[in-house]
């Protein structure tokens, strides 16, 4: 029996009109769309899942902060009030906007990492693997085993495997690894959280061999919900001591606030120590004015400076991300009815289902995640997309086709965006593939890609039976 869904905590003031598209319709458009889900104009689309970054709904106290902000190119009111704020709820004394999450790792890598370094995360996001690689350095993921294996329900997937952290550190050699990066939540593992404990196990490792630590920060509230929810110690803490506690362990932080802040574009660095770490300061400076713009706007506009304080405090509020969270468990526990695998239990900002287990007949390399997204396409005209061989691309020495170690569709879930009975539609789709996944007997071929991040761009073809 499905959980009950929990209702939301605001009212609907504004409506955007979505169109309503048929089956056959949706047939002719993903085949002009070459079978690739980016390619796809978001007005055909009916349910948009593709990602949770930069889709959120803003509140009316938002768009009121909009009319509000300050557009001084230094020294903006916004800008003071964005500081206060980050300061308040992070304790980090230097806060640094900037446009989102990858332009604050560019911001700030380059400051840690070099040739022939390392880096070593929970899980690198995709973009902060690339900037760990722009830097000339080398990233590696040390996730806690059980989060391979998406049938495995455990408390806290997206863990460091600390034991392995401090094997690779001594492997390479301590003066050889330039930072340490938690990620919370782990998206790469399906917005696993990770435990305070483990964040704490990981700082100190890192202060045992000198090796800064960094939140990638994305979805910190999230993440506190879930601490709160199953960590004992943290049981009567609000969701703002809890996230002060969590950042207390890190030496500093890259952001992307198109999440958990509510927002639809922004970022943020932080530091929290500045007077010890002047030099730092001084860099992150330098690199912003270059690429991101002064320090005090960071390459956003005075009224998204406004928006983002504002969805600071907003994204805390206990009520709204009791609903989120359990928005997305409702979602997995109608899966659950119906007996279809997923990353479980769910994470926080989408449901990432097993397209090996819908598909098993299906290969690897015939991509059988995207085969799972291109039906919920023409099913009900739902855009999501492929986290696994298909998006994982090619071995860049021998140009063979990657085999990913997981097959997932992503369901992301745009905040405060879709009601329970847009969730609804989503379960009865996945059902009904599920009903017919047996008629589907091959997947897709690539018929062009672009050499680096294909994913996005590749023409794709049916393979015939
Ligand atoms: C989204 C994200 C980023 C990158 O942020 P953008 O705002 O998309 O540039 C980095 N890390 C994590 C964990 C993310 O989820």
């Amino acid at each position: 029996m499905a959980i009950k869904y929990i209702p939301e905590p605001f009212r609907i003031k504004m409506v955007e009109t979505i169109k309503m598209t048929t089956e056959e319709e949706r047939k002719e458009k993903i085949k002009e769309a070459k079978y690739n889900l980016f390619n796809l104009k978001g007005e055909d689309v009916y349910i948009d899942l593709l990602t949770d970054s930069g889709t959120n709904a803003m509140s009316s106290e938002q768009w009121a902060g909009i009319m509000n902000g300050d557009e001084a190119y230094a020294g903006a009111r916004s800008y003071y009030r964005l500081v206060n704020t980050a300061r308040d709820i992070f304790g980090y004394d230097y806060i640094q906007p900037v446009h989102q999450g990858r332009a604050a790792e560019k911001v700030l890598f380059p400051a840690f990492l070099h040739e022939g370094q390392y880096a070593i995360s929970n899980m690198f996001f995709d973009t902060t693997r690339a900037h760990v690689e722009l830097a000339g350095a080398r990233a590696i993921d040390c996730v806690v085993e059980e989060a391979k294996d998406p049938s495995r329900r455990c408390k806290f997937k997206g863990n460091m495997d600390v034991k392995h952290l401090e094997e690779i550190i001594l492997e390479k050699g301590p003066e050889n690894v330039g930072l340490v990066v938690m990620t919370v939540t782990n998206n790469s593992a399906g917005g696993q959280p990770v435990s305070l404990k483990n964040i704490r196990d990981t700082a100190e490792v890192c202060k045992k061999y000198n090796i800064p630590l960094n939140i990638d920060a994305a979805r910190y509230a999230e993440n506190a919900f879930f601490i709160k929810r199953d960590e004992e110690e943290c049981r009567d803490m609000t969701i703002k001591e809890i996230i002060n506690k969590m950042f207390s362990y890190g030496d500093m932080f890259t952001m992307s606030a198109k999440k958990d802040t509510i927002v639809n574009m922004g970022g943020m660095i932080g530091v929290k120590d500045p007077v010890k770490n002047e030099e730092l300061v001084i860099k992150i400076k330098a690199n912003c004015i270059s690429y991101e713009g002064f320090i005090t706007y960071g390459g956003l506009a005075g009224r998204d400076l406004e928006a983002l304080a504002i969805g600071l405090e907003e994204g805390l509020n206990e009520d709204y991300l009791r609903y989120r969270i359990g928005q997305v468990e409702y979602l997995a526990s109608r899966l659950d009815d119906a007996g279809i695998v997923y990353q479980a239990p769910v994470g926080g900002h989408g449901v990432f289902v097993d397209a090996k287990a819908m598909f098993p007949h299906i290969p690897y390399y015939e991509f059988p995640a995207q085969v799972l997204a291109i039906e919920l396409y023409k099913e009900a005209g739902i855009r999501t997309c492929d986290i696994g061989s298909y998006m994982l691309g090619n071995d860049p020495d021998t140009g063979e086709q990657l085999h990913a170690d997981f097959e997932f569709t992503r369901l992301a879930i745009p905040r405060r965006v879709y009601t329970q009975a847009h969730i609804d539609v989503m379960a009865d789709a996945l059902i009904a593939i599920k009903e017919r996944a047996h008629e589907i007997k091959r997947g897709y071929k690539i018929t062009w890609e672009p050499p680096i991040l294909r994913h996005f761009q590749a023409h794709l073809e049916p393979i015939e039976e």
